[in-house]
Order: structure tokens, then C-alpha cells, then sequence
């Protein structure tokens, strides 16, 4: 492999799979959570839902205590124009509202991160939108991402896709990480950038690719609790992530159930996982 970049962890294959198996129960508790979610559920419920999932199956949520001040959930829970890091709690979801939901799980050592944003019934259809554009750009970005490449090509792809799809706000305090032993790892992933530039893809990096779209402002503030971020017009956002890698077959995606297999051949993009 040769060039090795500062301060990034490159797995084994062997890790990898290792990684798969803390990616899949992110996944499942995300699945999960989608099911779960209903008009008149709080953001707390569904909080104990995934500690419970995560901790039956053995696994360590990976949010509970992170930061500073101590983060108390085990998912994030960001309802409307909360874009991320929303503190679970007494929050009753109400019909139309949307939810982005983080979740991180430790499996043997290993992290997996992924994100949805889900509508609670009917919401209206520029919001729909807003969710489809913002979950399509990951998997343009992860579509994009091939040995040899370089992180922004990931960056490049997700910002095309979204502004090729109408006047959103594309957040650039926050970006997808490196992940493995660590939650957060070099290097950053920003959703917006040239292609061509920052670490070169190589086989054994793990990257959480994770954009955060607005249906108006890219600049946020940070609520009292510390942690909620919202965005400074008000405007609803939508959160989509899944951490994947790349195997000499092409991408697989950690934290899919499939691995990205369907989405991934939508794109035309080579399936890596087994
Ligand atoms: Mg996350
Ligand atoms: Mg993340």
C-alpha cells in the first residue's frame, strides 16, 4: 500500500469483519428505531429502544457519555430543525414532524455509526424531498469513493448531487470521520469540496459518510443543552450516515443490512462485501 497518511487507523481484513459485526447492530437498531416511530412516542422511548437493542446483543452504545459536557443518550434525536446531536428525553413526537436518528455501537472494540431521518406520517412533500436528496447524496458519495481515489471525491459527489437537486443548505461545521477503535478518527469527510484532494482511499480505511442538508440555512446554533444543534433560520434538516470501506471488489457499507448491495447497484457502483 506504500503512502500511509498521519494518524489514520487502517484495518485488517480481518478487522473489518470485525467492524461488519458492530455496523450490522447500528443497522438493526436503526430499523428498529424506523418502526418504532409514531405520533405521540418520545425521543427518550426510543432511546431506551436502541440501549436495550444494543445491549442485548451484546454490544456498548457508543453516544452514552461521549464529550464534554457527558453526552446521556444512546441515540441522537433530532426532530425538525434540529440537524444533529439532539438530546433524548420527554419529546413527544407529533404527526408531520421528521426525526434524524444517530446511533453508535461498540461491538468487541469495533464502532459502527450510521444515521436515518424519518417522517412521522404524512409531512409535506418539499420535506419528502429534502429527506430523498439528502440520503441519495450519500450514496453518491459513497458511489464515488474507489481504491486509488482520494476522501473528496466522496466530498465532490455529495455536493454535486446536492445542489444539481435544488436551493438546499449544505452544513460545513460538521462532517463525516474516520472510524474503528475510536467513534471519531482521521480523516474528516466534509459534505462539500473539490474531488482530488485530502488521504487517498486505500483498502483497510473506514469512513462514516454522513450529509446534513437544510431546506434553507447551512449555519446552525448550539441549544443550551450544549449539544442540540439547530439550524439559525429554522429550516428542517435531514441527517443521513452509514459507515462503509472499500475491499478490492468495491464499496461495502457497514452499517447496511445489506452492505449497500441494492443501493450500491442502482449506482452502477461494484458491490465489495461478502
Ligand atoms: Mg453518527
Ligand atoms: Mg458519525
Amino acid at each position: 500500500m506504500g503512502f500511509r497518511e498521519r494518524g489514520i487507523e487502517y484495518k485488517t481484513p480481518e478487522q473489518i469483519v470485525s467492524m461488519r459485526v458492530a455496523g450490522l447492530l447500528v443497522g438493526q437498531t436503526l430499523e428498529l428505531l424506523r418502526s418504532s416511530v409514531r405520533a405521540g412516542i418520545s425521543t427518550g422511548e426510543l432511546d431506551a429502544i436502541a440501549e436495550d437493542n444494543i445491549r442485548s446483543a451484546g454490544g456498548t452504545p457508543s453516544f452514552k457519555g461521549y464529550g464534554q459536557p457527558p453526552f446521556p443518550g444512546t441515540i441522537c434525536a433530532s426532530v425538525n430543525d434540529e440537524v444533529v446531536h439532539g438530546v433524548p428525553g420527554d419529546r413527544a413526537l407529533c404527526e408531520g414532524d421528521i426525526i434524524s436518528i444517530d446511533c453508535g455501537a461498540i461491538v468487541d472494540g469495533w464502532h459502527g455509526d450510521a444515521a436515518i431521518t424519518v417522517a412521522v406520517g404524512e409531512v409535506p412533500d418539499e420535506v419528502t424531498e429534502l429527506m430523498r436528496v439528502t440520503e441519495q447524496s450519500m450514496w453518491r458519495g459513497i458511489g464515488a469513493a474507489r481504491l486509488g481515489g482520494k476522501v473528496s471525491d466522496i466530498s465532490h459527489a455529495i455536493e454535486a448531487y446536492v445542489r444539481g437537486q435544488g436551493d438546499y443548505g449544505i452544513l460545513e461545521d460538521f462532517t463525516g470521520h474516520g472510524i474503528g477503535t475510536e467513534m471519531h478518527q482521521p480523516p474528516n469527510v466534509p459534505n462539500y469540496g473539490k474531488p482530488g484532494r485530502g488521504p487517498k482511499l486505500v483498502r483497510g480505511l473506514a469512513l462514516a459518510v454522513e450529509p446534513m442538508v437544510t431546506l434553507g440555512s447551512k449555519e446552525t446554533e448550539v441549544l443550551e443543552d450544549d449539544w442540540t444543534i439547530v439550524t439559525d433560520d429554522a429550516s428542517w434538516a435531514a441527517h443521513y450516515e452509514h459507515t462503509f470501506t472499500l475491499t478490492p471488489d468495491g464499496a461495502w457499507v457497514l452499517t447496511a443490512l445489506d452492505g449497500g448491495e441494492e443501493q450500491l447497484a442502482a449506482l452502477g457502483v461494484p458491490f465489495g462485501g461478502r
